[in-house]
């Protein structure tokens, strides 16, 4: 039986563990990236591992999400990842040098690599046929380490795709149309891959703005084969040397497939406020707009930037419309200098932006109350662009820029034949904002006053005896753990000064509580840590010295997160013991190690109450090992020998 393309790679790769669906798997990690947001944290977890120098073949830190210097903050985080990334022997691209999914698939990105990045949208680099997988912070730093990485072995979702786009329908339109019909989780546990005659007819700039928006379907990844077309983009880039021909086997055998027939997609818009909220533009024609966005890391290549200058040449931004640009990298910026493009679309009115994420994240350029925002970005959830009343539609490039001219959705389909002349591609790389780890030899760490240290746990030991310090009810999110939002943004690399706030939408006292009786136990009901996948909501527990939490229940990332932290996630055998407890009751759990040698049910004696308490921990095997090491750092340190 023949072997699909996700399956060679893994293949390739393969650790440990067994190739069928849903094992679990360790697979090698040739190169992973961080961008600036993810990666204070990544890298304070990097130093806390405590090596010499990354294993992977070649690792990039970007600085392109924080690049607004209205205070010291940004500016010492890009210092503090600029030196780090010099003393381990990786690769960094300066503030200005583009969005990190860009540069990365126009200069390190290779066919037949894996890809571990710190940023959900890191498969994009499947459009030049690498295994690009998203990942958390620990796991990006872990992979640096050792250049492993541990996951499940994925069901692979074949899309053939026949025949040939007909413009102005674009790669965006195809990923909008695959949101509306299979929704934003129709991919968990997935790996999506194209094959089919209709590949070729697509560029890599066009296929990675497909595996880009793969990440909005949940999926594990999205992946194109490496052919003819790979072979030009790498031409192009001057790495033709890095070109691999990859396909699955003929007789390659899927879990899920579909067809799509190019030839019949047409514009498309997802309307506020989900990426499946998938509509053709001609049933939103004249929805009156107030601001137009183009650029993202899902379309700002040369062709996507060159197609609405050509649309904006010689034409007025309408006057109720604010027009803003920003490009995927300096690469593009330079080309469009270059061919003139760039006037165009100065001429017409677009205000340019710097290379980088900016408006959206909300960086910039935050629509005003109520605004309608047209964007060629990947996401549209309520508020992300800064302001919470606003509307965002998700589009191509082609309806973005003739939407701009005429201040209302506008169908492309107005705009004659010439504008969708092919455009020549040319080639131009310059890399002087990237600095290689032998031009920045960094040997001093430099951190800024708000970057401290990441925080250890330490080995449970023979006894720990401390008291409940909180006892909260069902469904607590990692919002009322952790709270976030602008004010405590910026402190995500100064886990002392957040772990202020902790549960402070509930205890405003809990802080302090946890600091006057040397840490303690949270007592929760079901659910417990639902909600978003937040490190920090369990950094700042184990901050503050916390070394279990007693629930009723767990939701799953959350529980991860409290392992790697070395915090027990311990459930309750008997749910009615979480009425009997009460805060300040002192607990004492005895030879924890001992204990769950002969199973997973911890004994805790509640002194205040007089009576034993059965818990159940239910972990693997390996899990078990990372808490009894007090987390998965000192876990890895400990496989080591360190
Ligand atoms: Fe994330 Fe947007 Fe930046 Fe892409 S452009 S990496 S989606 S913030």
């Amino acid at each position: 039986m023949g072997l699909n393309l996700t399956q060679k790679i893994i293949k390739e790769h393969l650790i440990s563990g067994s190739m069928e669906s849903q094992s679990d798997i360790e697979i090698a990690i040739d190169s992973t990236l961080t961008q600036d947001s993810t990666g204070t944290m990544v890298y304070l977890q990097l130093e806390a591992l405590d090596i010499d120098k990354i294993k992977t073949k070649c690792s990039v830190a970007y600085v392109d999400h924080n690049m607004l210097q209205t205070g010291f903050e940004n500016a010492d985080d890009h210092l503090y990842i600029k030196t780090v990334a010099g003393k381990y022997g990786i690769h960094f691209s300066r503030p200005g040098n583009g969005i990190c999914h860009q540069v990365h698939l126009e200069r390190f990105a290779k066919p037949g690599w894996t890809l571990l990045g710190s940023d959900s949208h890191t498969p994009t680099a499947g459009g030049i046929g690498s295994l690009a997988i998203g990942a958390g912070g620990l796991d990006v730093a872990v992979a640096m380490s050792n250049a492993t990485y541990s996951m499940v072995m994925p069901k692979v979702y074949n899309i053939v795709l026949k025949g040939k786009l007909n413009p102005p329908a674009t790669a965006k339109d195809i990923i909008l149309y695959i949101l509306g019909k299979l929704s934003v989780k129709g991919g968990v546990g997935k790996v999506f891959e194209y094959s089919g005659e209709g590949v070729k007819t697509l560029s890599i700039p066009e296929r990675a703005t497909i595996t880009n928006m793969g990440a909005e379907l949940g999926a594990t990844t999205s992946i194109f084969p490496s052919d003819e077309r790979t072979l030009e983009f790498l031409k192009l880039q001057g790495r033709e040397k890095d070109f691999v021909e990859l396909k699955a086997d003929d007789d390659a055998v899927y879990d899920e497939s579909i067809t799509i027939d190019l030839s019949k997609i047409v514009p498309m818009a997802a309307c506020p406020h989900s990426p499946d909220n998938v509509k053709p533009i001609s049933e939103l024609e004249g929805t009156k707009i107030t601001q137009v966005a183009i650029g993202s890391c899902t379309n700002s290549s040369y062709r996507d930037l060159t197609i609405a200058a050509r649309i904006l040449k010689g034409k007025k931004v309408h006057p109720d419309v604010s027009l803003v640009i920003s490009p995927g990298s300096k690469q593009v910026l330079t080309k469009l200098s270059m061919s003139g493009a760039l006037k165009d679309l100065i001429d017409c009115g677009a205000r340019i932006l710097e290379c980088g994420c900016g408006p959206c994240i909300g960086m910039g350029q935050a629509p005003e109350t109520n605004g309608v925002s047209l964007r060629t970005f990947n996401r549209n959830f309520e508020g992300r662009c800064g302001t919470k009343s606003a509307k965002v539609y998700l589009v191509s490039p082609e309806t973005a820029a003739v939407s701009a001219i005429y201040g209302k959705i506008t169908n492309p389909t107005i705009l004659g034949e010439d504008v969708f002349k092919d455009i020549e591609e040319f080639s131009y790389v310059n890399d002087n904002m990237i600095l290689t780890p032998e031009e920045n030899p960094s040997k001093e760490v430099i951190k800024g006053p708000n970057i401290k240290p990441f925080p250890l746990n330490t080995p449970p030991g023979d006894i720990i005896s401390k008291k409940v310090v909180l006892k909260v009810q069902d469904n607590i999110t990692t919002d009322h753990i952790m709270p976030s939002g602008a004010s405590l943004l910026p402190y995500r690399s100064n886990v002392p000064y957040l772990s202020n706030f902790c549960f402070s939408p509930i205890d405003p006292d809990f802080a302090k509580k946890c600091k006057e009786n040397d840490g303690g136990f949270i007592v929760a009901g079901e659910n417990y840590g639902q909600g978003s996948s937040r490190e920090h909501a369990a950094l700042a527990p184990l901050y503050l010295g916390i070394k279990a939490v007693f629930a009723k229940s767990f939701a799953r990332i959350h529980k991860a997160n409290l392992i790697n932290s070395g915090i027990f996630p311990l459930i309750f055998k008997n749910p009615s013991d979480y009425d009997e407890i009460n805060v300040f009751d002192e607990i004492e759990i005895k030879d924890i190690a001992g204990q769950l040698k002969n199973g997973n049910t911890i004994i805790a004696a509640d002194k205040t109450l007089g009576k034993d308490i059965e818990l159940v921990l239910d972990v693997t095997e390996r899990e078990k090992e990372i808490l009894l090491c007090g987390g998965y750092i000192n876990y890895m340190k400990s496989r080591r020998g360190k």
